[in-house]
């Protein structure tokens, strides 16, 4: 089997800010299941890692790492973890924080990060044949691994899960924290400053990213946030891969943290609709359509459209959940709904896993209407949980969701076109025009069963990727 290396800065099940933890949390393990590649993953050991996982940590090696002048410490430890072997970087200055991102260095953290995963190479009971990065915070890792070649002739592949977040670094940081000679500057610069996501793109023999409709998207300008041009350069590297998501895991039929298991039963969502109104307040009415959003309050989930439509929409006989936290402007204002509309919407300002399972289990409605969107789980996730989603026709939600059609009885769901509040009424309208017509919600709850999202497909076209970067070899080479 092909042996794969993953970067990465969160992985289920001990640290995740968002999807990219569940992908990688899950794709390992479907790649390692089908015997289509050995896959093991190396991650920073943050403090914030439940204390459970830490203690069945084992320690491999201590080394130093150079960044610039200064030698830094490094401790590698092994983790296997439901047959996935598991590399975790400790460094206390670091990584033993509050929180997981959002430090004045953070920059120079993933820099670290990056020499340290070089030095681990040492140490590692496997040599990777392909390197695979994800993300900004793992796009040093391919960099350097292409510059330093610390295992002649290890591939290395860079996957975008976010093109929006890219990791800025003041130019002099080239001097201060690299140890590489200027004449490579050329492929971390941008703008004067150092970009580490375009560092990932520009060294990475192949580029994927989540969805095929992101991976056309974001060669054009309107999504590229200033990487398309070198996106459009490098385009016959560049495949979109959509995302699965691990459906032993997302199982309403077994997932412990709601209050009536399901397979595909209304009356049982039902049930669930009601422990969840009574849990938090909203008036007791299995019949109500319940809508729901869970997020990170911030521009890109098109948080502007719902406050927008949200005055309009709670005239109608329905009830509105939304749960997340970011940015004040959406905590605030969707908190104000809540109060003056205590009868119709609840917003809940927290992360939560147990609870977003509570609330896909509980909804008739996902609300997704991103400005953006390269692959998307949540949606997936509703769907899995047989929970309509509404979204904007971008990125993996376009892929992942078809508009219902009422004359031809095709559809999982309720889509729109352009970023536009109006339209996102209009479809929130028709979906409980839907909702009222016996006949038509059934022939859209079949649709919805019908979807269907494990990694299966997505580990194959990865393993072709990697069979196409690393041919095996024929007898007698
Ligand atoms: P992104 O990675 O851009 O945040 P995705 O839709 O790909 O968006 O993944 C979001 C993941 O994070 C989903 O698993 C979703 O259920 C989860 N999530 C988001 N906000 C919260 C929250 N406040 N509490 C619990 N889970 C959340």
């Amino acid at each position: 089997m092909k042996k794969i290396l993953y970067t990465a800065s969160e992985c289920t099940p001990f640290i995740k800010t968002g999807g990219l933890a569940d992908v990688i949390g899950s794709l390992p393990q479907a790649l390692v299941n089908e015997e289509q590649a050995d896959v093991r993953v190396i991650l920073p050991k943050y403090g914030t890692i439940p204390a459970k996982w830490h203690e069945q940590m084992t320690e491999i090696a201590s080394f130093p790492v150079q960044i610039g002048w200064r030698n830094q410490g490094a401790k590698l430890f092994k983790l296997k973890h439901d047959g996935i072997t598991f590399y975790f970087i400790e460094n206390h200055h670091y990584f033993e924080r509050q929180g997981v991102y959002g430090y004045y260095d953070d920059g120079e953290r993933f820099v670290f990060y990056s020499m340290a995963v070089m030095e681990s190479l040492k140490y590692l009971d496997f040599t990777p044949e392909i390197l695979h990065a994800h993300d900004w915070q793992a796009g040093l890792t391919v960099a350097f691994a292409n510059i330093l070649q610390p295992i002649k002739g290890m591939k290395t592949v860079f996957t975008i899960h976010n093109i929006k977040y890219q990791g800025m670094l003041q130019f002099e940081a080239f001097d201060d924290l690299f140890i590489l000679p200027r004449e490579h500057f050329a492929g971390f610069e941008w703008n004067g400053m150092i970009n580490c996501m375009k560092s990932g793109i520009f060294h990475a023999d192949k580029i994927t990213t989540v969805s095929p409709s992101y991976a056309e998207e974001i060669k054009d300008p309107y999504y590229g946030e200033g990487l398309d041009s070198l996106l459009r350069e490098r385009a016959g590297d560049l495949s979109g891969i959509i995302n699965g998501i691990n459906t032993d895991d997302y199982n309403p039929m077994k997932d412990p943290h709601i209050h009536a298991n399901y397979q595909t039963s209304r009356a049982k969502k039902k049930e669930n609709k009601k422990a969840l109104q009574e849990a938090i307040g909203l008036p007791v009415n299995g019949d109500v359509p319940v809508y729901i959003a869970i997020s990170r309050f911030v521009e890109q989930k098109g948080f502007h459209l719902v406050e927008h439509i949200l005055h309009d929409f709670l005239q109608n006989d329905v009830q509105v959940v939304i749960l997340g936290t970011g940015e004040y402007e959406f905590e605030s204002s969707f908190s104000w709904f809540a109060q003056n509309f205590s009868d119709k919407m609840a917003t809940l300002l927290k992360f939560d896993e147990g609870l977003a399972r509570q609330l896909y289990a509980a909804a008739d409605f996902f609300i997704m209407p991103s400005k953006f969107e390269p692959c998307g789980l949540s949606q997936l996730i509703s769907l899995q949980y047989k929970t309509v989603p509404i979204v904007r026709e971008t990125g993996g939600l376009k892929d992942t969701v078809h508009a219902f059609n009422e004359f031809d009885g095709t559809g999982n769901g309720f889509s729109f076109e352009n970023y536009n509040a109006h339209e996102l009424l209009q479809q929130m309208e028709y979906s409980l025009k839907i909702y009222h017509d016996p006949k038509q919600w059934q022939t859209l709850l079949k649709n919805v069963n019908k979807s269907k999202f494990s990694w299966k497909d997505s580990a194959t076209a990865y393993a072709r990727l990697y069979d196409e970067l690393t041919p095996a070899k024929t007898k007698g080479e």
